[in-house]
């Protein structure tokens, strides 16, 4: 009966049989330390900017700032095209709101193409959207 039940076992093992000829246990070990590495950086968010603002992750940030601010324009007020700013480039995932603000892209860009792109934008951002507002609030002749 004993026998019976280990022969039953043996053969409920099939994949660590094959696993085991195969390949050797450092080379087994290898592969499940790779797995797990792949399982965790999956689970990273992104360090590269260009790869977190295309990321799952960049996508959930945006939906939660969206729940309390309204999807407008800082400068202009349009809703078209509306791409979140950061004025500050670190905390990825974590942002803080103040450090975020709605551009239509048309001020996004025009702001990237005065100002360029620094870790720290806070001031140029609210600069920006001061100056810009102003002139374009005066009447168009
Ligand atoms: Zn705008
Ligand atoms: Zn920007």
């Amino acid at each position: 009966m004993n026998t019976k039940i280990s022969i039953f076992e043996c053969l409920s093992r099939p994949i660590e049989t094959k696993v085991k000829k195969s390949m050797s246990m450092k080379a087994y070990r290898k592969l499940l330390r790779r797995q797990e590495s792949k399982r965790k950086y999956a689970n990273r968010i992104p360090k590269k900017y260009k790869v977190y603002i295309k990321s799952k992750w960049w996508e959930k940030r945006k939906n939660l700032y969206f729940q309390s601010h309204e999807k407008k324009c800082a400068i202009c007020s349009s809703s078209e095209h509306i791409q979140l700013h950061h004025m500050v480039y670190k905390n990825y995932g974590n942002e803080k709101d103040e450090h975020l603000v709605p551009l239509c892209r048309e001020h996004h860009n025009l702001f990237h193409s005065q100002t360029g792109t620094h870790t720290n934008m806070v001031k140029d951002t609210n600069d920006f959207i001061i100056e810009t507002s102003e002139i374009e609030s005066f009447p168009k002749v």
